[in-house]
């Protein structure tokens, strides 16, 4: 959510900062702003709405050719006060010594504010960033406490969650950075830092990273830096990480949106994810070894997750009580963490999160630690918070996903739950040995050919696609499986293409939203050739006599179907395990041609964050 990119060298901060900006933007902001130490002030810039604006006010101003080489910027996520560009960051103290850019929220800021109106200092923005400088400022300007006492001081003293970058212009030479709840990683390359919240505007200077934990900060002076502790003045020893991440990662190529690239990539995505983790008769799970007697004996599972990993998890679940049979329970993070659920050594809770800084998925897991559960985390960023706050976990290892709207690490969550599923099973000799070499098999043949002959279809799904566009509202119906594959479908077309779109059982379907059935409504319907497929095509019949629009997505050529829709989408011959990813890529394709046929900003759909790191 939001972004910081902080530089301190030799180097012009301006088009560093600017270009990390840009890296930043998939994750979801509405305003922007740099500070730079120019001739030893503080030169702010800032503007409501893109990077573009803020680049374009800066290329028309002197001071942009004389940067110190310290420098701070950020792409703001309003949660106090509106995106404008008064309340853009950063923002400084009454005295314009201290500035910062944050992300997170200050949840105290109004007694504190109070607090600092009380000793007569004014406030110029209606953010919660600001209180959190103004607070550094006051006990810096008061002379007792050195520049890191004051930013100490105050990070003591202000509840919530901040990752933030300061710059006080008595010290031209020193940066300090801090973090708690929201992330931030420091890159190291031969006497220059490169602070960002996330690897992508770092990539391409260092691959030497340090990821910050919560309550530790880096002080920066000169060539040397430290990471100590906010809560007393000591050195922490830190790992510097080398990350592998490729450039490319970071670049469109030949498609016009991330999300486009993204769901192309999955022809080797989810063969990377899959890939040595299993052998001819048995699942490789190096990530959990540690534990495995402990998972084993597990009495009950709970997965937690937000938006599509949450539905990665309704997968997991199915998968999780149909080979191993073990009662696994889905909750939203944000729900779990509040619950009562009942939990004890004996309870495994598996955490799914993309970027692995999702907040509500991280106090889920705090909860969890307390409760003396076994915590496995699965999530696509090594080194992420949820890596380190797990047990133990399994990566996704599919790559950077960079567009707002997640697709390949849907597939990938649902690959390694599979994997993690067929162990479970075999561990718990609750499945035979000629049904796992079967799954094996087809593990090791991922199907590469199959989900290429999916992605063939992008031109007749993009002929559909326009045909949809204009509809206001859509039902995607699914069973079994293929049910949080509906839920996933309707997300998807929500997030890039704001139309509503709700995912439901096939069957459920009659107790509510055949209601909301006309002429103009379509319906996808989700229909491999298995056990349900009779009772759904009844299901269909029935918003077919309403006059309802029904678009098939099907791996059967029965001429009912064809009859029955009014399009198909045609998917590969392969089993159901394979079926529920190639529907799902079907359904990416035909939420991400609507959304281009729209307009949209499909990497960037408003309101939304890549990371949501505020509870
Ligand atoms: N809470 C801060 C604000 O609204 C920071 C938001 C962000 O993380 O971008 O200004």
């Amino acid at each position: 959510m939001c972004g910081i990119v902080a530089y301190k060298g030799q180097k012009d901060c301006f088009p560093i900062l600017l270009d990390g900006l840009k890296k930043l933007e998939y994750r979801g902001y509405d305003s922007a702003g740099v500070a730079c130490l120019v001739n030893n002030k503080i030169d702010i810039t800032k503007r409501a709405g893109k990077v573009k604006e803020l680049e374009r006010a800066i290329a028309g101003k002197k001071s942009s050719k004389n940067c110190n080489g310290l420098g701070i910027a950020h792409t703001r996520w309003a949660t106090h006060g509106e995106p404008n560009q008064k309340n853009a960051h950063p923002h400084s103290d009454e005295s314009k010594k201290i500035t910062l850019v944050h992300n997170g929220i200050i949840e105290n800021y109004d007694p504190i504010k109070k607090f600092l109106r009380s000793k007569k200092i004014k406030f110029k923005s209606d953010t919660d960033t600001e209180v959190l400088v103004q607070l550094i400022g006051y006990f810096y300007n008061k002379g007792m406490l050195s520049f890191e006492q004051s930013v100490r001081a105050a990070l003591q003293r202000v509840d919530g969650a901040y990752g933030i970058v300061i710059l006080n212009t008595d010290f031209p030479d020193m940066m300090i950075a801090a973090r708690k709840g929201s992330p931030l990683v420091v890159g190291i390359k031969d006497g220059e830092f490169f602070i960002g919240s996330d690897v992508s505007p770092i990539v391409k200077h260092t691959q030497k990273i340090i990821y910050l934990n919560d309550s530790e900060m880096a002080v920066i002076d000169g060539t040397n830096y430290e990471i100590k502790s906010v809560d007393k003045d000591v050195s922490l020893p830190k790992k510097v990480e080398k990350i592998d991440y490729k450039i490319d990662d970071f670049d469109k190529g030949k498609f016009k949106y991330f999300m486009h690239k993204e769901i192309h990539e999955q022809v080797t995505t989810i063969h990377n994810t899959l890939k040595g983790r299993s052998t001819k008769s048995s699942v490789l799970l190096h990530g959990l070894s540690e534990y495995w007697e402990e998972i084993k004996a597990a009495e009950k599972i709970y997965i937690t997750a937000c938006g599509t990993s949450w539905h990665a998890g309704l997968i997991g679940k199915n998968l999780i009580e149909r080979f191993a049979e073990v009662p696994v329970h889905v909750e939203y993070a944000s729900e779990f963490r509040y619950n009562h659920s009942i939990m004890d050594n004996k309870t495994i809770v598996i955490a799914i999160s993309q970027s692995g800084e999702t907040a509500d998925t991280l106090a889920a897991i705090s909860k969890a630690n307390d409760f003396g559960a076994i915590t496995i985390g699965i999530c696509n960023v090594a080194g992420s918070s949820v890596s380190r706050e797990t047990n133990c976990g399994i990566h996704t290892r599919c790559g950077h996903e960079i567009g707002v709207a997640s697709t390949k690490a849907f597939t990938s969550q649902i690959s390694i739950l599979y994997l993690f599923a067929l162990k479970l099973a075999d561990s718990r000799k609750r499945i035979t040995k000629t049904d796992m070499k079967k799954h094996l098999e087809m593990i090791s043949d991922v199907h590469q050919k199959d989900i290429k002959s999916v992605l063939k279809k992008e031109k007749s799904i993009k002929k559909m696609a326009k045909k949809y566009q204009n509809a206001s509202d859509f039902l995607y119906l699914g069973r079994g499986l293929n049910f949080p594959v509906a839920l996933e479908g309707a997300l998807k077309l929500k997030e890039i293409s704001y139309i509503h779109a709700e995912g439901y059982p096939a069957a459920e379907m009659k107790h509510g939203p055949i209601a909301l059935v006309d002429k103009n409504m379509p319906n996808v319907f989700i229909v491999p050739k298995d056990k349900t497929y009779d009772k759904i095509i009844s299901n269909i019949e029935e918003i077919k006599s309403r006059k309802g629009k029904i678009i098939i997505v099907t791996d059967s050529k029965d001429k009912i179907l064809r009859d029955l829709s009014d399009d198909l989408i045609l998917l590969p011959k392969t089993n159901q395990y394979m079926f529920v990813m190639l529907a799902t890529i079907a359904l990416q394709l035909f939420s991400y041609f609507i959304a281009v046929a729209k307009g949209c900003d499909v990497d960037q759909p408003r309101n939304l964050a890549k990371s949501v790191t505020v509870e």
